[in-house]
């Protein structure tokens, strides 16, 4: 089993590069913000309360995030593996993936961190909130505001992974085709 987590700042290139991977190697695409955006779409509970902070620019509660993923887990038992794409995003939320891989006898197998300095980020942002639709792409504050977040509370993810030595980067800005080959290489290293 192949179980990625996908990792970096908004903008970074996680959805274009994870849907590009899920077909390459038949894998399950687990993104959380997809999952709630979808939650909002179908009007639940769940999703009118996340809505308010994702609008915000603002982490959604951990065990929120954390049940969701729960689900998912539970309702591909036969997949070859999964892309987690915007998830972890806070040590308890990479603590509790652990758990609930442990509790089913898998694991991550590596992390892969796209790298993309700030001001480009915020750029292709801008340009995503013109076709997206996306509240939390249309302004450079709310913009900002996201980065921050990563920055104070899913940067240190990367050094849980670290010290499981789980950790690798690939350099997220160029020619989309060559970071996919890039990762490409990282993941068969992985299998
Ligand atoms: P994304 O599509 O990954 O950029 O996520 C959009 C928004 O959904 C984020 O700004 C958060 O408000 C919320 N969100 C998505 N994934 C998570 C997560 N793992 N933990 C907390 N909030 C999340």
């Amino acid at each position: 089993m192949l179980n990625i987590v996908l990792f970096g700042p908004p903008g970074a290139g996680k959805g274009t590069q994870s849907a590009r991977l899920i077909e390459h190697y038949g894998l399950v695409h687990l993104s959380t913000g997809d999952l709630l955006r979808s939650e909002i779409s179908a009007g639940t509970e769940l999703g009118m309360k996340a809505k308010s902070l994702m609008d915000a620019g603002i982490l959604v509660p951990d065990e929120v995030v954390i049940g969701m993923i729960d689900n998912k887990l539970s309702q591909n038992p036969e997949s070859k593996g999964f892309i987690f794409d915007g998830f972890p995003r806070t040590i308890p939320q990479a603590e509790a993936l652990d758990k609930l891989m442990e509790s089913r006898s898998i694991s991550i197998s590596g992390m892969i961190a796209l790298e993309v300095e700030e001001k480009e980020l915020i750029s292709r942002l801008l340009i995503r909130g013109q076709s997206s639709g996306r509240p939390d792409d249309q302004n450079e504050e709310l913009i900002a505001q996201r980065v921050k977040e990563y920055n104070t509370k899913t940067a240190p993810v990367a050094s849980y992974y670290k010290g499981q030595d789980k950790f690798h980067s690939v350099y997220g800005i160029g020619d989309i085709d060559q970071i996919f080959s890039e990762l490409c290489r990282v993941m068969d290293s992985l299998s």
